[in-house]
């Protein structure tokens, strides 16, 4: 089956998950150390205020926090953690499907153009899509985002002896008080 976004559907640009664990707070939009800069730009020319954390970092020793950071994450604007800033929800414009649209479509992070695609080979797409809710995984029209999901592997592939995950502190206001902030060693995850 051919992949095609469902009408007026912009769930994947609100709707924030918690991972790997709720303790680690919702997650936002894999950026790349490549990508920051880039996404920076673009929130300053449209006047739009992010925040982006750090999300995952490496260190050759077991210290206090990674050496070197391999991906970074793009906050969503509410403080539930939902709601990427990018995505454009008061205009009234609408994407090509219908759903809101994205203000920097043209140049948006590769974690958005390689969604819902988790693997390539086999593809195994998000069931939380909804796309994939409704249909499974496609195996038509993925192009674009296996490429760009062989990108984001690429640019993520290390050796390093510790893998070290970011807890973004960020959730839901009753989940507050177990959620951490702060690195933490993948091994002890
Ligand atoms: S990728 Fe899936 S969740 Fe995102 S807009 Fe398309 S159908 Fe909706
Ligand atoms: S950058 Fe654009 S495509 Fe990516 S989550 Fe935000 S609004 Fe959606």
């Amino acid at each position: 089956m051919k992949f095609q976004c469902v009408d007026e559907c912009a769930q994947c640009c609100i709707e924030r998950e918690y991972f790997p664990s709720k303790e680690f707070g919702k997650i936002g939009v894999l950026i790349l150390p490549e990508e920051k800069e880039r996404i920076e730009e673009l929130a300053r020319d449209n006047k739009i205020q992010i925040k982006i954390l750090p999300r995952i970092g490496v260190s050759e020793e077991k210290i206090q926090k990674p050496t070197k950071i391999l991906a970074y994450q793009l906050m969503g604007i509410e403080e539930n953690g939902n709601t990427c800033p990018f995505l454009d929800t008061q205009s009234g414009k609408r994407s090509p499907h219908g759903g809101f649209p994205c203000k920097i479509y043209e140049n948006r992070p590769l974690a958005c153009t390689a969604y819902p695609l988790i693997e390539s080979d086999p593809i195994n797409m998000d069931s939380k899509c909804k796309f994939c809710k409704e249909n499974g995984n496609a195996d038509e029209n993925l192009n674009e985002e296996i490429e760009s999901l062989l990108k984001i592997k690429e640019k993520m592939m290390t050796n390093a002896k510790f893998i070290w995950r970011y807890a973004t502190g960020i959730g839901e206001p009753n989940d507050k008080s177990i959620i951490k902030e702060g690195w933490v060693l993948d091994e002890d995850i």
